[in-house]
C-alpha cells in the first residue's frame, strides 16, 4: 500500500495511491493523520475504507509530505562507503575523527525543514550558498521501538519514503554540530508517499538514484548501507523509544556535489529527483 497525504480544498488530507488514482480516506473512520494511523494500524480497517474511498486522479491532486512529523528527523551521516570516502576527501567535516566510521553518525534535522513532492528547495535561507542534495532512503516508523533485537527491529517498521537530506554544506561545516547546516526551512523534502513493508520486504534489494537536471549523479544499492535498518533501530532504541511515524533518513550515497572538484552546489532552476525502486520518485524544483 502507498500511503499519501495530498491537498484537496485547502486541506490536508489522507490517501492511499493505486497506479494513476489516489484514494481519498477523508470521509472514513480512519483517524485523519498518517502519524495516529500509523499507531493504531493493528486496529483499524484500512482496507476496508480504500474499497469506500473516493477515487481521484493522482495528477490532480497536490501530494503533500506524507506525514506531519511530531519529532524532528532522525538522520544518519557517511552511511555509504564511496560517499564516506567522497566526504572526508572534501575535507569539509569539521567533526570527522575517521572515514569510515566505527558506530553510526546520528543527528537530526528540524520538523520546519520538511516539504513536499514538487515544493521548491528555496535556496535564499541558505546565506552561504552552499546547498548540497544527499538522495536517501527513509524508515517510518510503525510499532513502538524500545530495546528491540536486531531479529525483531524489522517488526517495528511500518514502511519506507525518500527524503533529500538537503544540506548547507557551509553552515554544517562551520557550526560542528550539524543540526543547523541540514535544518533550513524547506531542506527536507519528504514523499512521494510511504509505502508499506509487506508491499517491499526487502528494501536492501532496491536502488537509489538521484539526478539534477535529468543528469544521474547519486546511484547506490541500498543494500551498500554501512548500518543496515536493522542496526539503526538497535542503536537508537537502546536509548530511546521510537514511536510511530518517526522517520530515519538512512544515510546517502556517493556523487553529492560536494564531492565534485569544483563542487557542484544546487542553483536556482535546478530540478532534483531522487528515486528507490518500489518507492517512487522525489522530485522537486530549486528556486
Ligand atoms: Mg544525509
Amino acid at each position: 500500500m502507498r500511503l499519501a497525504n495530498f491537498q484537496w480544498d485547502g486541506e490536508r488530507r489522507l490517501g492511499v495511491v493505486e497506479h494513476d488514482h489516489i484514494i481519498d480516506l477523508s470521509s472514513s473512520a480512519l483517524p485523519p493523520n498518517t502519524v495516529d494511523l500509523i499507531g493504531q494500524w493493528d486496529r483499524v480497517q484500512v482496507n476496508h475504507a480504500v474499497t469506500q474511498g473516493t477515487r481521484r486522479q493522482l495528477d490532480e491532486a497536490r501530494l503533500l509530505a506524507p506525514l506531519v512529523l511530531r519529532k524532528d528527523v532522525i538522520a544518519v551521516g557517511r552511511n555509504y562507503r564511496d560517499h564516506a570516502r567522497e566526504f572526508s576527501d572534501s575535507g569539509f567535516d569539521a567533526s570527522e575523527k575517521q572515514m569510515i566510521p566505527d558506530h553510526p553518525v546520528i543527528f537530526s534535522k528540524a520538523t520546519s525543514s520538511v516539504i513536499g513532492p514538487d515544493d521548491p528547495i528555496v535556496l535564499a535561507n541558505d546565506p552561504t550558498n552552499t546547498t548540497d542534495y544527499e538522495g536517501e532512503m527513509a524508515v517510518v516508523m510503525g510499532r513502538p521501538a524500545r530495546n528491540v533485537s536486531r531479529g525483531d527491529a524489522l517488526d517495528h517498521v511500518f514502511g519506507w519514503t525518500i527524503v533529500n537530506d538537503v544540506t548547507a554544506r557551509d553552515l554544517q561545516k562551520k557550526h560542528v554540530q550539524w543540526f543547523v547546516g541540514k535544518s533550513p526551512d524547506t531542506f527536507c523534502p519528504m514523499g512521494p508517499w510511504i509505502t508499506t513493508i509487506d508491499e517491499l520486504p526487502d528494501i536492501r534489494a532496491s536502488w537509489m538514484r538521484t539526478t539534477v537536471n535529468g543528469e544521474l549523479r547519486q546511484e547506490a544499492p541500498i543494500e551498500a548501507l554501512i548500518f543496515d535498518v536493522e542496526s539503526l533501530i538497535v542503536t537508537l532504541s537502546e536509548v530511546m523509544t521510537l514511536e510511530p511515524g518517526d522517520v530515519i533518513a538512512t544515510g546517502t550515497g556517493k556523487g553529492v556535489g560536494i564531492g565534485f572538484d569544483p563542487p557542484r552546489y544546487l542553483a536556482t532552476g535546478d530540478v532534483v529527483e531522487v528515486s528507490i525502486d518500489g518507492i517512487g520518485t522525489l522530485r522537486n524544483p530549486v528556486i
